[in-house]
Protein backbone atom coordinates (compact mmCIF):
# COMPACT_ATOMS: atom_id res chain seq x y z
CA UNK A 1 0.00 0.00 0.00
CA UNK A 2 2.79 2.72 0.97
CA UNK A 3 4.58 1.59 -2.35
CA UNK A 4 1.63 2.33 -4.46
CA UNK A 5 0.48 5.34 -2.28
CA UNK A 6 4.06 6.62 -2.84
CA UNK A 7 3.83 6.75 -6.49
CA UNK A 8 0.71 7.48 -6.59
CA UNK A 9 1.97 10.93 -5.04
CA UNK A 10 4.61 11.10 -7.32
CA UNK A 11 2.53 10.71 -10.17
CA UNK A 12 0.39 13.22 -9.38
CA UNK A 13 3.24 15.76 -8.29
CA UNK A 14 4.35 15.44 -11.69
CA UNK A 15 1.04 15.52 -13.29
CA UNK A 16 -0.02 18.47 -11.59
CA UNK A 17 0.08 21.85 -13.10
CA UNK A 18 1.43 20.06 -16.56
CA UNK A 19 -0.58 17.57 -18.23
CA UNK A 20 -3.21 19.38 -19.38
CA UNK A 21 -3.18 20.94 -22.81
CA UNK A 22 -3.87 25.01 -23.24
CA UNK A 23 -7.15 25.74 -24.45
CA UNK A 24 -7.30 28.06 -27.06
CA UNK A 25 -10.10 31.03 -26.51
CA UNK A 26 -12.01 31.85 -28.94
CA UNK A 27 -14.48 34.77 -27.68
CA UNK A 28 -14.48 33.52 -24.60
CA UNK A 29 -12.49 35.01 -21.35
CA UNK A 30 -10.64 33.12 -18.69
CA UNK A 31 -13.86 33.51 -16.16
CA UNK A 32 -16.28 32.41 -18.68
CA UNK A 33 -14.21 29.26 -19.18
CA UNK A 34 -14.02 28.93 -14.97
CA UNK A 35 -18.13 29.30 -15.12
CA UNK A 36 -18.50 26.53 -18.30
CA UNK A 37 -16.62 23.64 -16.07
CA UNK A 38 -18.30 24.19 -13.13
CA UNK A 39 -21.71 24.68 -14.91
CA UNK A 40 -21.69 21.13 -16.19
CA UNK A 41 -21.18 20.02 -12.66
CA UNK A 42 -18.26 17.65 -13.60
CA UNK A 43 -15.73 19.60 -12.13
CA UNK A 44 -15.26 18.71 -8.45
CA UNK A 45 -12.15 19.89 -6.96
CA UNK A 46 -10.31 23.26 -6.77
CA UNK A 47 -8.53 24.68 -9.96
CA UNK A 48 -7.03 27.84 -11.06
CA UNK A 49 -7.27 28.99 -14.66
CA UNK A 50 -4.04 30.65 -15.65
CA UNK A 51 -4.70 33.42 -18.43
CA UNK A 52 -1.05 33.36 -20.86
CA UNK A 53 -2.44 36.88 -22.35
CA UNK A 54 -1.95 38.07 -18.98
CA UNK A 55 1.64 37.17 -18.59
CA UNK A 56 2.42 37.82 -22.29
CA UNK A 57 0.83 41.47 -21.16
CA UNK A 58 2.89 42.25 -18.21
CA UNK A 59 6.37 41.01 -20.02
CA UNK A 60 5.68 43.31 -23.00
CA UNK A 61 4.73 45.79 -20.09
CA UNK A 62 7.77 45.33 -17.99
CA UNK A 63 10.13 45.59 -21.71
CA UNK A 64 8.47 48.69 -22.61
CA UNK A 65 9.20 50.81 -19.27
CA UNK A 66 12.59 49.58 -18.52
CA UNK A 67 13.99 48.98 -22.27
CA UNK A 68 17.82 48.57 -20.54
CA UNK A 69 16.86 45.92 -18.13
CA UNK A 70 16.91 42.40 -19.11
CA UNK A 71 14.59 40.06 -17.09
CA UNK A 72 15.46 37.32 -15.24
CA UNK A 73 12.48 35.53 -14.09
CA UNK A 74 12.16 34.68 -10.60
CA UNK A 75 10.28 30.86 -11.28
CA UNK A 76 9.88 30.29 -8.10
CA UNK A 77 6.82 32.81 -7.56
CA UNK A 78 5.21 30.29 -10.31
CA UNK A 79 6.54 27.68 -11.75
CA UNK A 80 3.63 26.14 -13.60
CA UNK A 81 4.83 24.89 -16.80
CA UNK A 82 2.84 26.88 -18.93
CA UNK A 83 4.51 30.15 -17.48
CA UNK A 84 8.13 28.93 -17.56
CA UNK A 85 7.21 27.78 -21.42
CA UNK A 86 5.85 31.23 -22.07
CA UNK A 87 8.96 33.34 -20.13
CA UNK A 88 11.41 31.15 -22.40
CA UNK A 89 9.35 31.22 -25.48
CA UNK A 90 10.09 35.20 -24.73
CA UNK A 91 13.47 34.49 -24.37
CA UNK A 92 13.42 35.82 -20.42
CA UNK A 93 16.55 34.47 -18.22
CA UNK A 94 15.75 32.57 -15.31
CA UNK A 95 16.44 33.44 -11.73
CA UNK A 96 16.60 29.91 -10.04
CA UNK A 97 16.80 29.18 -6.66
CA UNK A 98 17.63 25.78 -6.68
CA UNK A 99 18.69 22.46 -8.66
CA UNK A 100 15.19 21.77 -9.27
CA UNK A 101 14.51 25.16 -10.98
CA UNK A 102 17.73 24.76 -12.47
CA UNK A 103 16.41 21.07 -14.03
CA UNK A 104 13.11 21.97 -14.96
CA UNK A 105 14.58 24.88 -16.98
CA UNK A 106 17.40 23.37 -19.21
CA UNK A 107 14.71 20.45 -19.49
CA UNK A 108 12.91 23.22 -21.93
CA UNK A 109 16.67 23.69 -24.01
CA UNK A 110 16.80 26.74 -22.42
CA UNK A 111 21.24 27.25 -21.80
CA UNK A 112 22.41 27.32 -18.75
CA UNK A 113 24.07 30.56 -19.43
CA UNK A 114 20.23 32.32 -19.38
CA UNK A 115 20.28 30.88 -16.07
CA UNK A 116 21.20 32.99 -12.78
CA UNK A 117 21.33 30.76 -9.42
CA UNK A 118 20.21 33.48 -6.92
CA UNK A 119 20.09 31.70 -3.74
CA UNK A 120 23.04 33.37 -1.63
CA UNK A 121 23.37 30.28 0.62
CA UNK A 122 23.72 26.85 -1.52
CA UNK A 123 25.13 23.43 -0.25
CA UNK A 124 28.16 21.68 -1.82
CA UNK A 125 25.86 19.70 -3.62
CA UNK A 126 23.74 22.64 -5.07
CA UNK A 127 26.72 24.57 -6.22
CA UNK A 128 28.48 20.86 -7.61
CA UNK A 129 25.17 20.40 -9.51
CA UNK A 130 25.05 23.87 -11.08
CA UNK A 131 28.22 23.79 -12.07
CA UNK A 132 28.02 20.55 -13.56
CA UNK A 133 24.59 21.82 -15.29
CA UNK A 134 26.93 24.52 -16.96
CA UNK A 135 25.51 27.56 -14.81
CA UNK A 136 28.12 30.17 -14.46
CA UNK A 137 26.68 32.76 -12.11
CA UNK A 138 25.02 32.74 -8.39
CA UNK A 139 25.44 35.35 -5.54
CA UNK A 140 26.52 35.04 -2.48
CA UNK A 141 26.41 37.24 1.12
CA UNK A 142 29.19 35.84 3.49
CA UNK A 143 32.43 34.50 4.14
CA UNK A 144 31.68 31.27 4.68
CA UNK A 145 29.69 31.15 1.17
CA UNK A 146 33.56 31.94 -0.41
CA UNK A 147 34.84 29.68 1.36
CA UNK A 148 32.21 27.03 -0.03
CA UNK A 149 32.68 28.48 -3.95
CA UNK A 150 36.29 28.46 -3.72
CA UNK A 151 36.66 24.50 -2.99
CA UNK A 152 32.98 23.49 -5.08
CA UNK A 153 32.55 26.27 -7.45
CA UNK A 154 36.12 28.35 -8.22
CA UNK A 155 35.35 29.56 -11.33
CA UNK A 156 31.19 31.04 -10.99
CA UNK A 157 31.06 34.47 -11.34
CA UNK A 158 29.58 35.92 -8.44
CA UNK A 159 27.34 38.71 -7.71
CA UNK A 160 27.39 40.09 -4.13
CA UNK A 161 23.95 40.43 -2.04
CA UNK A 162 23.50 43.71 -0.67
CA UNK A 163 20.83 44.53 1.88
CA UNK A 164 18.66 47.32 0.87
CA UNK A 165 15.99 48.44 3.89
CA UNK A 166 12.13 48.89 2.20
CA UNK A 167 8.77 49.44 2.82
CA UNK A 168 7.88 45.86 1.37
CA UNK A 169 5.26 43.59 2.63
CA UNK A 170 7.46 40.71 2.83
CA UNK A 171 10.81 41.60 3.89
CA UNK A 172 13.84 39.67 2.40
CA UNK A 173 17.16 41.58 4.18
CA UNK A 174 16.37 40.13 7.29
CA UNK A 175 17.61 36.65 5.59
CA UNK A 176 19.88 37.96 3.09
CA UNK A 177 21.96 40.49 1.75
CA UNK A 178 25.33 41.79 3.63
CA UNK A 179 25.90 45.48 5.32
CA UNK A 180 26.97 47.78 2.40
CA UNK A 181 28.98 50.15 4.87
CA UNK A 182 30.50 47.06 7.13
CA UNK A 183 30.66 43.99 5.31
CA UNK A 184 30.61 44.57 1.39
CA UNK A 185 34.20 45.55 1.08
CA UNK A 186 35.77 43.09 3.26
CA UNK A 187 33.72 40.52 1.11
CA UNK A 188 34.80 41.65 -2.32
CA UNK A 189 38.70 41.84 -0.30
CA UNK A 190 38.44 38.05 0.89
CA UNK A 191 37.01 36.72 -2.59
CA UNK A 192 39.73 38.51 -3.91
CA UNK A 193 42.65 36.94 -2.34
CA UNK A 194 40.85 33.86 -2.84
CA UNK A 195 41.26 34.48 -6.63
CA UNK A 196 37.05 34.30 -6.85
CA UNK A 197 35.62 36.78 -9.82
CA UNK A 198 33.12 38.99 -8.99
CA UNK A 199 31.09 40.35 -11.74
CA UNK A 200 28.47 42.31 -10.43
CA UNK A 201 26.37 43.51 -7.21
CA UNK A 202 22.52 42.13 -6.76
CA UNK A 203 19.76 43.36 -4.12
CA UNK A 204 16.47 42.67 -3.60
CA UNK A 205 14.20 45.20 -1.86
CA UNK A 206 11.64 42.66 -0.62
CA UNK A 207 8.74 41.49 -2.37
CA UNK A 208 5.78 44.02 -2.94
CA UNK A 209 7.78 47.17 -2.45
CA UNK A 210 6.00 50.24 -2.62
CA UNK A 211 9.36 52.69 -2.09
CA UNK A 212 10.64 53.83 -5.10
CA UNK A 213 13.34 55.30 -3.66
CA UNK A 214 14.61 51.71 -2.40
CA UNK A 215 15.78 50.88 -5.54
CA UNK A 216 17.92 53.97 -6.17
CA UNK A 217 19.28 53.41 -2.96
CA UNK A 218 19.95 50.05 -4.54
CA UNK A 219 21.97 51.37 -7.30
CA UNK A 220 23.82 54.04 -5.51
CA UNK A 221 25.84 51.26 -3.17
CA UNK A 222 26.22 49.23 -6.53
CA UNK A 223 27.83 52.23 -7.76
CA UNK A 224 29.94 53.31 -4.50
CA UNK A 225 30.90 48.69 -4.83
CA UNK A 226 31.48 48.71 -8.72
CA UNK A 227 34.18 52.48 -7.68
CA UNK A 228 35.92 50.30 -5.00
CA UNK A 229 36.59 47.77 -7.53
CA UNK A 230 38.08 49.69 -10.19
CA UNK A 231 40.18 51.52 -7.65
CA UNK A 232 41.13 48.30 -6.92
CA UNK A 233 42.18 46.87 -10.12
CA UNK A 234 39.55 44.53 -10.69
CA UNK A 235 36.29 45.32 -12.36
CA UNK A 236 32.80 44.17 -12.65
CA UNK A 237 29.77 44.13 -14.94
CA UNK A 238 26.27 43.33 -13.82
CA UNK A 239 23.92 44.82 -11.62
CA UNK A 240 20.94 42.69 -10.63
CA UNK A 241 18.06 44.46 -8.77
CA UNK A 242 16.45 42.03 -8.27
CA UNK A 243 12.03 41.68 -7.98
CA UNK A 244 9.90 42.94 -5.38
CA UNK A 245 7.53 45.13 -8.37
CA UNK A 246 4.25 45.91 -6.86
CA UNK A 247 1.47 43.20 -8.93
CA UNK A 248 -2.05 44.14 -8.52
CA UNK A 249 -2.10 46.33 -11.48
CA UNK A 250 0.04 46.31 -14.94
CA UNK A 251 1.00 49.95 -14.32
CA UNK A 252 2.21 49.62 -11.00
CA UNK A 253 5.82 49.50 -12.38
CA UNK A 254 5.46 53.14 -14.21
CA UNK A 255 6.40 55.12 -11.47
CA UNK A 256 9.17 53.31 -10.34
CA UNK A 257 10.47 52.32 -13.74
CA UNK A 258 11.42 55.81 -14.31
CA UNK A 259 13.28 56.61 -11.48
CA UNK A 260 15.04 53.11 -12.33
CA UNK A 261 15.76 54.35 -16.11
CA UNK A 262 16.69 57.92 -14.90
CA UNK A 263 19.37 56.66 -11.54
CA UNK A 264 20.66 54.00 -14.45
CA UNK A 265 21.24 57.05 -16.65
CA UNK A 266 22.94 58.80 -14.45
CA UNK A 267 24.84 56.37 -12.22
CA UNK A 268 25.63 53.71 -15.07
CA UNK A 269 25.93 55.21 -18.32
CA UNK A 270 27.91 52.80 -19.76
CA UNK A 271 25.68 50.66 -21.81
CA UNK A 272 28.49 47.64 -20.88
CA UNK A 273 27.07 47.26 -17.53
CA UNK A 274 24.53 45.36 -17.94
CA UNK A 275 21.17 45.45 -15.33
CA UNK A 276 19.06 43.14 -15.00
CA UNK A 277 16.26 42.18 -13.06
CA UNK A 278 14.55 39.24 -11.25
CA UNK A 279 10.78 39.66 -11.54
CA UNK A 280 8.74 37.21 -10.08
CA UNK A 281 5.04 38.21 -8.49
CA UNK A 282 5.33 41.34 -11.19
CA UNK A 283 4.33 39.14 -14.24
CA UNK A 284 2.63 35.98 -12.83
CA UNK A 285 0.33 37.04 -9.97
CA UNK A 286 -2.81 38.33 -11.96
CA UNK A 287 -2.68 35.52 -14.40
CA UNK A 288 -4.43 33.61 -12.24
CA UNK A 289 -7.39 33.19 -10.39
CA UNK A 290 -8.35 30.46 -7.74
CA UNK A 291 -11.82 28.52 -8.10
CA UNK A 292 -12.87 26.59 -4.59
CA UNK A 293 -16.13 25.00 -4.30
CA UNK A 294 -17.65 25.36 -0.90
CA UNK A 295 -18.03 21.43 0.45
CA UNK A 296 -20.47 22.61 3.67
CA UNK A 297 -21.48 25.24 5.31
CA UNK A 298 -22.64 26.11 9.68
CA UNK A 299 -24.19 28.77 11.14
CA UNK A 300 -22.68 29.72 13.83
CA UNK A 301 -22.01 31.90 16.71
CA UNK A 302 -18.67 33.45 17.37
CA UNK A 303 -17.53 35.78 19.81
CA UNK A 304 -21.09 37.11 20.77
CA UNK A 305 -22.20 37.44 16.97
CA UNK A 306 -24.06 34.86 14.18
CA UNK A 307 -21.62 34.44 11.22
CA UNK A 308 -21.47 31.67 8.36
CA UNK A 309 -19.03 29.05 8.40
CA UNK A 310 -17.69 27.79 4.68
CA UNK A 311 -16.24 25.02 4.65
CA UNK A 312 -13.47 24.68 1.22
CA UNK A 313 -11.88 22.11 -0.73
CA UNK A 314 -8.50 24.49 -0.74
CA UNK A 315 -7.15 26.10 1.98
CA UNK A 316 -4.21 27.38 4.01
CA UNK A 317 -2.41 24.43 3.39
CA UNK A 318 -2.99 23.96 -0.25
CA UNK A 319 -2.95 27.05 -2.41
CA UNK A 320 -4.41 29.92 0.11
CA UNK A 321 -1.19 30.73 2.07
CA UNK A 322 -0.48 34.29 1.60
CA UNK A 323 -2.59 37.25 2.84
CA UNK A 324 -2.03 40.27 0.31
CA UNK A 325 -3.47 42.94 0.81
CA UNK A 326 -5.42 42.69 -2.63
CA UNK A 327 -6.58 39.62 -2.39
CA UNK A 328 -10.40 38.93 -2.75
CA UNK A 329 -13.11 36.62 -2.51
CA UNK A 330 -16.33 36.48 -4.29
CA UNK A 331 -19.27 33.97 -4.74
CA UNK A 332 -18.93 33.05 -8.31
CA UNK A 333 -21.70 33.91 -10.66
CA UNK A 334 -24.29 31.26 -9.40
CA UNK A 335 -27.30 31.92 -12.33
CA UNK A 336 -29.97 33.92 -11.45
CA UNK A 337 -27.63 35.74 -8.57
CA UNK A 338 -29.45 38.34 -6.72
CA UNK A 339 -27.91 41.66 -6.99
CA UNK A 340 -28.51 43.10 -3.87
CA UNK A 341 -28.23 40.08 -1.96
CA UNK A 342 -27.08 40.33 2.09
CA UNK A 343 -23.40 40.30 2.65
CA UNK A 344 -22.99 38.21 6.10
CA UNK A 345 -20.23 37.78 8.10
CA UNK A 346 -18.26 34.50 6.98
CA UNK A 347 -15.49 32.35 8.79
CA UNK A 348 -13.67 30.14 5.44
CA UNK A 349 -11.98 27.03 6.44
CA UNK A 350 -9.91 24.93 4.13
CA UNK A 351 -10.40 21.02 3.44
CA UNK A 352 -8.23 19.70 6.61
CA UNK A 353 -8.93 18.44 10.17
CA UNK A 354 -6.11 21.32 11.15
CA UNK A 355 -8.42 24.42 13.12
CA UNK A 356 -5.37 26.53 12.15
CA UNK A 357 -7.01 25.85 8.05
CA UNK A 358 -8.58 29.05 7.87
CA UNK A 359 -8.29 31.54 4.71
CA UNK A 360 -7.82 35.02 5.54
CA UNK A 361 -8.00 35.20 8.91
CA UNK A 362 -7.25 38.80 9.45
CA UNK A 363 -9.59 40.28 7.11
CA UNK A 364 -12.74 40.57 7.75
CA UNK A 365 -14.74 38.53 5.07
CA UNK A 366 -18.30 39.68 3.64
CA UNK A 367 -20.08 37.03 1.59
CA UNK A 368 -23.76 36.48 0.50
CA UNK A 369 -25.11 33.60 2.00
CA UNK A 370 -23.73 30.60 0.83
CA UNK A 371 -25.47 26.72 -0.69
CA UNK A 372 -22.76 23.56 -1.30
CA UNK A 373 -23.45 24.03 -4.63
CA UNK A 374 -21.83 27.51 -4.33
CA UNK A 375 -18.33 27.86 -6.04
CA UNK A 376 -15.95 30.53 -4.61
CA UNK A 377 -13.78 32.79 -6.58
CA UNK A 378 -10.14 34.11 -5.35
CA UNK A 379 -8.59 37.00 -7.81
CA UNK A 380 -5.17 37.42 -7.91
CA UNK A 381 -4.17 34.34 -7.06
CA UNK A 382 -0.94 33.85 -9.74
CA UNK A 383 1.81 34.31 -7.69
CA UNK A 384 3.27 32.06 -4.45
CA UNK A 385 -0.33 30.01 -4.09
CA UNK A 386 0.20 26.42 -5.46
CA UNK A 387 3.98 26.88 -4.97
CA UNK A 388 3.61 26.77 -1.67
CA UNK A 389 0.76 23.83 -1.42
CA UNK A 390 1.92 21.30 1.07
CA UNK A 391 0.45 17.62 1.14
CA UNK A 392 -0.83 18.24 4.35
CA UNK A 393 -2.92 15.36 5.00
CA UNK A 394 -2.39 13.73 1.37
CA UNK A 395 -4.45 16.69 -0.06
CA UNK A 396 -3.47 17.51 -3.48
CA UNK A 397 -3.03 20.61 -4.92
CA UNK A 398 -5.14 22.35 -6.81
CA UNK A 399 -4.64 21.31 -11.01
CA UNK A 400 -4.23 24.26 -13.61
CA UNK A 401 -5.89 25.08 -16.92
CA UNK A 402 -4.50 27.63 -18.99
CA UNK A 403 -5.96 29.59 -21.66
CA UNK A 404 -4.56 31.37 -24.45
CA UNK A 405 -6.28 33.87 -26.97
CA UNK A 406 -5.81 32.53 -30.64
CA UNK A 407 -3.63 35.82 -31.78
CA UNK A 408 -1.40 34.75 -29.50
CA UNK A 409 -1.48 31.00 -29.89
CA UNK A 410 -0.53 31.66 -33.39
CA UNK A 411 2.69 33.45 -31.91
CA UNK A 412 3.62 31.31 -29.67
CA UNK A 413 2.78 27.60 -31.22
CA UNK A 414 6.10 27.46 -33.66
CA UNK A 415 8.73 28.38 -30.72
CA UNK A 416 10.77 25.44 -30.01
CA UNK A 417 9.87 25.57 -26.27
CA UNK A 418 6.11 24.33 -26.58
CA UNK A 419 5.43 21.43 -28.15
CA UNK A 420 2.34 20.01 -29.91
CA UNK A 421 0.97 18.74 -27.11
CA UNK A 422 0.96 22.16 -25.30
CA UNK A 423 -1.80 23.29 -27.88
CA UNK A 424 -2.98 20.17 -29.65
CA UNK A 425 -6.33 18.33 -28.62
CA UNK A 426 -8.27 22.01 -27.57
CA UNK A 427 -10.22 20.75 -24.69
CA UNK A 428 -14.14 21.76 -24.72
CA UNK A 429 -14.50 24.68 -22.50
CA UNK A 430 -16.64 23.03 -20.30
CA UNK A 431 -14.24 19.42 -19.45
CA UNK A 432 -13.17 19.12 -16.12
CA UNK A 433 -9.46 18.45 -15.46
CA UNK A 434 -8.42 15.17 -14.26
CA UNK A 435 -9.64 14.10 -11.25
CA UNK A 436 -6.52 13.87 -7.88
CA UNK A 437 -8.12 10.81 -5.79
CA UNK A 438 -6.18 8.06 -5.73
CA UNK A 439 -6.75 4.83 -6.98
CA UNK A 440 -8.77 2.48 -5.13
CA UNK A 441 -6.92 -0.49 -3.68
CA UNK A 442 -8.73 -3.85 -3.27
CA UNK A 443 -6.56 -6.54 -1.44
CA UNK A 444 -7.76 -10.09 0.07
CA UNK A 445 -4.78 -10.02 2.47
CA UNK A 446 -3.58 -7.57 4.91
CA UNK A 447 -1.32 -6.84 7.44
CA UNK A 448 -2.03 -7.08 11.40
CA UNK A 449 -3.62 -3.62 12.45
CA UNK A 450 -6.52 -3.07 14.88
CA UNK A 451 -9.52 -3.38 13.41
CA UNK A 452 -13.25 -1.68 13.94
CA UNK A 453 -15.67 -3.91 15.33
CA UNK A 454 -18.56 -4.90 12.83
N1 LIG B 1 14.89 37.35 -6.64
C1 LIG B 1 15.14 36.83 -5.43
C2 LIG B 1 16.55 36.56 -5.05
C3 LIG B 1 14.09 36.50 -4.55
O1 LIG B 1 14.35 35.96 -3.37
C4 LIG B 1 12.76 36.75 -4.98
C5 LIG B 1 11.63 36.43 -4.10
O2 LIG B 1 11.74 35.92 -3.02
C6 LIG B 1 12.55 37.28 -6.26
C7 LIG B 1 13.62 37.59 -7.05
C8 LIG B 1 11.16 37.57 -6.77
O3 LIG B 1 10.59 38.60 -6.07
P1 LIG B 1 9.15 39.17 -6.47
O4 LIG B 1 8.26 38.00 -6.64
O5 LIG B 1 8.76 40.02 -5.34
O6 LIG B 1 9.32 39.93 -7.73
Amino acid sequence: ILDCMISYHQKMDSKLMSNTSVLVLDKNTSEDVAKAMIEEGLQKEPFFVFDMDEAYRRVAHFKKMMPRVQMFYAMKANDSDKMIKLAAALELGFDCASPGEIHKILELGVSPQSIIFAAPTKTPDWMVYARQSGVRHTTFDSSYELKKVKQYWPDVGLLIRIKVDSDSIYKLGEKYGCDFETEATNLLEEAASLGLKVVGVAFHVGSSCSSAHSHVEGLQNARALFDYETRAGRGMSIVDIGGGFLSDKIDRIDQVSKLINTTLEELFPEHSVQIIAEPGRYLCDTTCNLYCSVNSIRRATRGGEKVNMIYMNDGLFGSLRYNDPWQTVKRFGRPGDIRNEKLEKTILWGPSCDSTDRVMQNVDIMLPRCTPLDWLIFAIQGAYSFGFASQFSCLQRPQMRSVISRDLWTKLKDSKVFGPGDFENNPDISAPLPSTLPPIINKSTFVKSNTLKI
